[in-house]
């Protein structure tokens, strides 16, 4: 991509996660020429860095992987990744969104993906793919089914020693590339930046953090998935194969004290599975779930939640007041019992904050796309018509206008892209692609 560009498309899609991804193909599936704006190195959202998938267990990376290739294969689609969208504004009938195309020190024409560069570089980095549990090098592919396939040099840690250079068989580092700023030029625009973790940091009383032991629920779906950090599931201080394993329920959700009230929907069920997960790969170990509530509200979720009960998964319902560090690296949970044992404690060897959802972008300084009370992404007819921004010909889908699972945030994306598609089709203005 070139400074100054201007690229013309039917449609601009905002955020590479699932949502983004389903609106883009059923866009492009209608002869839309459609343009996928993503911040990161790779398109996947956090469905491709899940393990499985509740309610039916299917394997994340399994289900996602097709969606992101037949994106990325789509002779409507055009994917601009490791981008930054720095404005989005209406034109009369053209949305125009300034970008910014971070250097990835490689040249993408160049670039194999044949990963020489990575094995080449002597510098170990924690890496944030494996929730900072192992290492990456300084130059790397984020991950073996990152799309697109191609390296990206991480310039603060480099030593620029010239070895991924050397390694290189097509010349493809660039140690001197620079930004780029083009415009994306279309007719509507879907939002899909979907949602992040409260910040651990935030939740004093849990540790903020820095209890070894207490890990995210990220982290804890890392250490379960096929290609985690550790093959198995490792407590992080020690290596030890934990006996003891606790889930910690609205850890950054309906919680005033965070300035979260609302429920992030999501964290009951994946907790769930996490746990079912867990049973199965450490069979002997005690699984336990502090809950305020159990939400089990999706198709098919109440049995999933009765066969992690019958599969002897403890549920304490309780709230948790605070976690210390105990001995031996074991992690000390301090709760009030609501069966009547009143203000105890339990020890554990591992204990994962189910953390809550809070919005993936601010629009703030960028569009004119108002937020809600929530800081989510706000919208203007939410029973009637849920995926209408206050932007005209600009609509919403996934958990960027609220916590949402992966059912819901598909079936939102579909209902964007037919919005979008009626809003192309009433205007006239859209420039199908010659048949
Ligand atoms: C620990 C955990 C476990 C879960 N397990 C399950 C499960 O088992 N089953 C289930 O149904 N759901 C599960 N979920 C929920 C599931 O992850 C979400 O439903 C799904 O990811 C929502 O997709 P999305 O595309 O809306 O958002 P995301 O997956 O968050 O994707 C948003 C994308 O937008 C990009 N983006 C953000 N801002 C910008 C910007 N300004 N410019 C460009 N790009 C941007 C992001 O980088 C990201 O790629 C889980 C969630 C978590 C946190």
């Amino acid at each position: 991509m070139k400074s100054g560009q201007t690229i013309n498309s039917d449609a601009l899609v905002v955020g590479g996660g699932i949502a983004g991804l389903q609106a883009a193909l059923d866009l492009a599936d209608q002869d839309f020429k459609v343009a996928v704006v993503e911040k990161d190195a790779t398109i996947g959202g956090k469905m491709i860095r899940l393990s499985k998938v509740f309610p039916t267990l299917d394997c994340a990376s399994c289900i996602t992987t097709p969606k992101m290739a037949a994106a990325a294969h789509h002779e409507n689609i055009t994917l601009f990744t490791y981008c930054d969208l720095l404005s989005l504004n209406r034109n009369g009938e053209n949305v125009y969104a300034q970008i910014r195309q971070r250097p990835r020190y490689v040249d993408p024409v160049a670039c194999i993906g044949c990963r020489q560069c990575e094995y080449a570089c002597p510098v170990y980095v924690e890496d944030k793919e494996e929730g900072d549990l192992s290492a990456r090098k300084a130059i790397y592919i984020p991950f073996s089914n990152a799309i697109p396939q191609l390296a990206v040099m991480d310039i603060e840690n480099c030593m620029l020693c010239g070895k991924c250079e050397k390694a290189c068989p097509t010349d493809a580092i660039d140690y001197f590339q620079q930004a780029q700023e083009f415009t994306i030029l279309a007719n509507t625009a879907v939002i899909a930046t979907g949602m992040e973790l409260t910040p651990v940091e935030t939740k004093r009383q849990y540790g903020d953090g820095h209890i070894p032991n207490v890990i995210t629920s990220m982290q804890m779906e890392r250490l379960l998935a096929p290609h985690g950090p550790y093959n198995r599931v490792l407590r992080p201080s020690d290596g030890m194969a934990p006996d003891s394993i606790a889930f910690i329920q609205c850890a950054g959700s309906r919680d005033k004290s965070m300035g979260i009230s609302y429920c992030s929907r999501i964290c009951c069920m994946y907790a769930i599975k996490e746990a079912m997960l867990l049973s199965g790969s450490l069979p002997l170990a005690d699984i336990y779930i502090y809950y305020m509530d159990i939400r089990a509200f999706g198709k098919g979720y109440e049995q999933f939640y009765q066969t992690a009960m019958a599969m002897g998964i403890q549920f304490i319902k309780a709230k948790v007041a605070f976690i210390s560090e105990g001995e031996n690296g074991a992690v000390t949970v301090h709760y009030e019992d609501q069966n009547g044992e009143g203000v105890t404690t339990a020890d554990h060897d591992l204990v994962s904050l189910s953390l809550g959802a809070v919005p993936g972008w601010n629009p703030e300084g960028v569009c004119s796309v108002s937020t809600a009370a929530d800081h989510f992404i706000k919208t203007v007819q939410p029973k009637l018509a849920p995926t209408l921004t206050d932007m005209d010909g600009v609509f919403t889908a996934g958990a960027a206008p609220g916590p949402k699972d992966i059912v819901d945030s598909i079936a939102e994306a579909g209902a964007a892209a037919m919005e979008a598609s009626k809003y192309l089709v009433a205007q006239g203005l859209h420039t199908k692609v010659a048949a």
